[in-house]
C-alpha cells in the first residue's frame, strides 16, 4: 500500500535518518577503536608477560622433557600472571600447561601447526584469536620462543580470555545504543516541533490557495518570519493581489463588453472553427426564436437554421475573408437583414467567425413607402393637371366662344383647381404632422361643443345626402389638447362618414371612457370597408374605390392625417366595419 507521506513526517524521517546515520558511524568507529584498543592493551601486557615469563622456564626441565617440574612451574606463573601457561617443544609437542592436569597432557594434540606457534618456532611473536574449544570462548593467544644460547628450545604459550574485552564493549555498545535512542526521541521532538513551524504557513497558504482556486482571492497568508517562508508568504500575497486586481479588471472590462455585446440593436453571432456557437446577443435570441443557453455550444444549423447565415459563416471559415450581403427571413417573421461575417485570427490561424446581422427590414420598407409615396403624388397631381391642362387647349381651340360649354369647361377646371388645392394642403398638414418638430397648443375645451361645430359646416351635405346626425357627446365632457387639430380629427371623420354614407342614413357620435380615457365613436349607417383592407386603410393614398375616392373629392390622405394627430395625442386610432352596414371609426385619447 502506497502511503502519502506528509512533509512533515518527510522532515521527521530524515532527522531520524541522520541522527541514526551519524549515530551508526559513530558506534560502528568507537566500537571498533575500543576493540582494537583494548586487544592492543591486552597484547602488550600478555607480551610484557610472557617475556618476563620466558627466563623462568627452567632450561634443564625443558631440555628433559620434565613435564612434572614445568607444570609445576607453570600453575605458579600462571596464578601469578593470571593467564594460562602452555609450554610447548618446537616439535609442537605440550609440555605444561596451567589449565590441565599432568595426566592429561599427553592426551593433548600436537600443537605444532597453530598459527601463533608456527610464528613463535619461525622466531618471532606469535599473535592468535581463536574460540577455545576447551573453554567455548574467544580467546587471545601468544607464543614466544624460548632461546638458550641463542638456539630456540621450546615456545611458551599465553593464553587470555576475551571476555573482559567483550564486556567493555558491550557496556560502550549499550551506552551507545541508549545515546541513540535518546538522540532519536529528541530528533522525533524537535523535527515535529520545526517541522510543524516550518509546515504551518506552509499549510496556511495551501488552504488560502485552495480557496483562491474557489475564486476568493480576498485571503492572505500572515508569516511574521523573515527566512525564504516568509519570503514566500509575501510573494504568495502580492500574486493574490495581482490575481485579484487583473480578475476586476477583466472582469470590469467583461462587463463593459458584456453591456455592449448585449445593448447592441445588431444581432451578434460568435462561433468557433467547429461551427459551433460560442455566443449569442439578444437580438439574435428574439429574431430566431432561440435562448443563448439552447443555442451556446451547438452547432450553427442545429441552433439556428438559417442556411444563408451558415454558408456566410462557412465561406468566412474556409476563404478567411470577410464578407457581407443581404439576406432574407421568411420564418418566424419576415425580415431583411444585411449580413456581415468576418474571421476571427488567432496566431493567424482562423480561430472562429463573427457575425453582425444588422435589421434593414424598416429601412427597406421606408424606403418602399417614399418611393411609393412619390409615385402617388405624382400620379394625384398629374390627373388634375391633365384635365386642366386639356380643358385650357380646348377653350383655347376655340370652345372660348361657345359660351354654354366655356362656362362648364370653367367649372371642370375650377373643381380640379379645387382638387388640386386639397390635395396639396392635405400635403402640407401631412408633412408637417410627420417632421417632429410640430408643437401642440393644448388648451382645455369641450369635445362635444367642438363636434356640434364641426357638424354645422357639413349642414349642406347632410341635408343633400338626407343623413340624420346625432351628437351624444355628454355636455361637460372636456378634454386637454390640441384643438384646432382635434377639430381636423372630427372634420375629416365626419366627411368620411357623410362621404361613404347611404341617402338617408345616419350617424352618431358617441362616447366611452376606457380606463380613465376618452373614447370617441363615429359610427355610420355607410357603405363599410371590405375586411381585407381594413389593415391598410390608414395608410397614405389608401383607397378601397379610387375612382370613387376622387369622385367624392378625396384625396386619399385624410384618415393618415387623423392617425397622425391621435398619435401625436398620446392616444390610438382604430376601426370596425362590416362591409355594406357601417363603419364604426374610433379614438382613444388621454384626459
Ligand atoms: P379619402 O380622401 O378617400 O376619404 P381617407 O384617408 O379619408 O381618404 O379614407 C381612405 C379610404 O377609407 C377611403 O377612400 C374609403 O375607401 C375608406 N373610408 C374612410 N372612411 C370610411 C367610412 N366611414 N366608410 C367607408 N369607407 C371609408
Amino acid at each position: 500500500m502506497l502511503i502519502k507521506k506528509s512533509f512533515k513526517t518527510k522532515l521527521i524521517l530524515s532527522y531520524i535518518l541522520v541522527v541514526f546515520i551519524s549515530f551508526g558511524f559513530m558506534a560502528f568507529f568507537l566500537d571498533k577503536s575500543l576493540e582494537e584498543n583494548s586487544l592492543h592493551n591486552i597484547e602488550s601486557a600478555l607480551i610484557t608477560q610472557a617475556r618476563l615469563i620466558e627466563p623462568q622456564i627452567p632450561a634443564e626441565s625443558l631440555k628433559k622433557e620434565d613435564m612434572a617440574s614445568l607444570s609445576a612451574t607453570v600453575k605458579n606463573l600462571s596464578q601469578k600472571a593470571g593467564c594460562r601457561i602452555t609450554v610447548i617443544t618446537i616439535k609442537g609437542k605440550v609440555l605444561a600447561d596451567s589449565e590441565k592436569l599432568l595426566l592429561e597432557i599427553p592426551q593433548m594434540e600436537n600443537h605444532q601447526g597453530r598459527t601463533e606457534v608456527r610464528a613463535a618456532l619461525s622466531g618471532g611473536l606469535g599473535i592468535d584469536i581463536r574460540h577455545s574449544s576447551t573453554l567455548k570462548i574467544d580467546m587471545l593467544y601468544m607464543a614466544l620462543p624460548i632461546k638458550d644460547k641463542g638456539a630456540i628450545t621450546g615456545i611458551i604459550r599465553l593464553a587470555l580470555p576475551l571476555h573482559s574485552v567483550q564486556k567493555t564493549l558491550f557496556t560502550i555498545r549499550k551506552i551507545v545504543m541508549l545515546g541513540s535512542i535518546f538522540a532519536l526521541a529528541i530528533a522525533v521532538l524537535l523535527g515535529s516541533l520545526l517541522a510543524s513551524r516550518t509546515i504551518e504557513p506552509i499549510n496556511k497558504m495551501i488552504h488560502v490557495s485552495r480557496q483562491f482556486s474557489a475564486g476568493d482571492f480576498t485571503r492572505r497568508v500572515f508569516s511574521a518570519s523573515s527566512d525564504e517562508i516568509g519570503e514566500l508568504a509575501a510573494t504568495f500575497n502580492k500574486m493574490a493581489q495581482d490575481i485579484e486586481d487583473k480578475i476586476g479588471q477583466t472582469k470590469e472590462q467583461n462587463q463593459k463588453l458584456a453591456a455592449i455585446f448585449n445593448s447592441m440593436i445588431e444581432g451578434i453571432i460568435v462561433v468557433d472553427k467547429g461551427n459551433h456557437i460560442i455566443s449569442v446577443n439578444p437580438t439574435i435570441e428574439k429574431l430566431f426564436g432561440v435562448s443563448k443557453n439552447e443555442a451556446e455550444g451547438k452547432l450553427f444549423l442545429e441552433a439556428i437554421r438559417n442556411n444563408d447565415i451558415s454558408e456566410f459563416i462557412n465561406s468566412v471559415l474556409n476563404k478567411r475573408e470577410s464578407i457581407s450581403g443581404e439576406i432574407t427571413l421568411a420564418y418566424p417573421i419576415h425580415r431583411i437583414f444585411e449580413t456581415s461575417a468576418t474571421p476571427i485570427f488567432d496566431n493567424n490561424v482562423v480561430s472562429g467567425c463573427l457575425v453582425v446581422i444588422h435589421d434593414i427590414t424598416e429601412i427597406r420598407r421606408l424606403e418602399t413607402v417614399r418611393s411609393d409615396f412619390v409615385a402617388n403624388v405624382s400620379h394625384e397631381l398629374k390627373t388634375p393637371l391633365t384635365s386642366i391642362k386639356g380643358f385650357i387647349e380646348t377653350l383655347l381651340e376655340g370652345a372660348l366662344e361657345d359660351k354654354d360649354n366655356s362656362r362648364a369647361f370653367l367649372n371642370i377646371i375650377q373643381e380640379h383647381a379645387e382638387r388640386l388645392n386639397n390635395l396639396v394642403n392635405d400635403l402640407l398638414s401631412l408633412s408637417h404632422l410627420e417632421s417632429k418638430e410640430i408643437i401642440l397648443s393644448k388648451i382645455d375645451f369641450n369635445l362635444r361643443q367642438q363636434a356640434e361645430e364641426v357638424i354645422l359646416g357639413f349642414s349642406a351635405q347632410l341635408r343633400k345626402k338626407n343623413i340624420e346626425i346625432k351628437n351624444e357627446l355628454q355636455t361637460g365632457l372636456s378634454i386637454r389638447a390640441d384643438k384646432n387639430r382635434l377639430e381636423q380629427v372630427f372634420t375629416n371623420l365626419i366627411d368620411n362618414a357623410i362621404k361613404f354614407n347611404k341617402d338617408k342614413g345616419n350617424i352618431k357620435i358617441h362616447y366611452q371612457d376606457v380606463d380613465g380615457k376618452i373614447k370617441i365613436i363615429i359610427e355610420d349607417s355607410g357603405i363599410g370597408i371590405p375586411a381585407k383592407d381594413i389593415p391598410r386603410i390608414f395608410e397614405r393614398f389608401y383607397r378601397v374605390d379610387k375612382a370613387r375616392s376622387r369622385e367624392l373629392g378625396g384625396t386619399g390622405l385624410g384618415l393618415s392625417i387623423v392617425k397622425h394627430i391621435v398619435e401625436l395625442h398620446d392616444g390610438t386610432i382604430g376601426v370596425e366595419s362590416v362591409e355594406g352596414f357601417g363603419s364604426k371609426f374610433w379614438f382613444v385619447l388621454p384626459k
